[in-house]
């Protein structure tokens, strides 16, 4: 399997930073823990191998974080795919909610030789859990 080039990395955390530079305790100061569980799943991981398995993840984010809320898709070679979770957390917290999940599929390319032509379509099922300040 490819991996990303030490550029390609640089470039795309340059490009993170140009796109916010916002923590979450600036947008979100209720939050004081946000937890997310992730199952990813690749709808043709069983073609490709018949021992494929889905992987599970998980991230908690703290008030000093930055208010990204994008993740990585697991696909490695994806081009231009990943999550992104802010719209999720921004309706869970004007309604004070501690508690969603969901599904969002990835829109990146498959791969650099598939740009333009095969989505990577690999499959985020995911649960948030929010702790608010004074409560518990
Ligand atoms: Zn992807």
């Amino acid at each position: 399997m490819k991996k990303k080039s030490a550029e390609q990395i640089q470039k795309e955390l340059k490009h993170q930073r140009m796109i916010s530079v916002e923590f979450i305790k600036d947008i979100f100061p209720d939050i004081k823990e946000i937890a997310f569980e992730f199952k990813f799943d690749d709808p043709d991981g069983p073609t490709i191998s018949p021992n494929y398995k889905p992987s599970y993840s998980s991230v908690k984010l703290l008030p000093q974080n930055l208010a990204l809320f994008r993740f990585e898709c697991e696909n490695r070679e994806c081009v231009k795919g990943g999550f992104y979770l802010r719209e999720e957390i921004k309706d869970m917290v004007q309604a004070h909610k501690s508690e969603s999940s969901g599904q969002l599929i990835c829109q990146g390319w498959q791969d650099p030789e598939r740009e333009g032509q095969h989505r990577c379509l690999l499959e985020l099922s995911y649960s948030v859990r929010v702790v608010y300040y004074g409560k518990s």
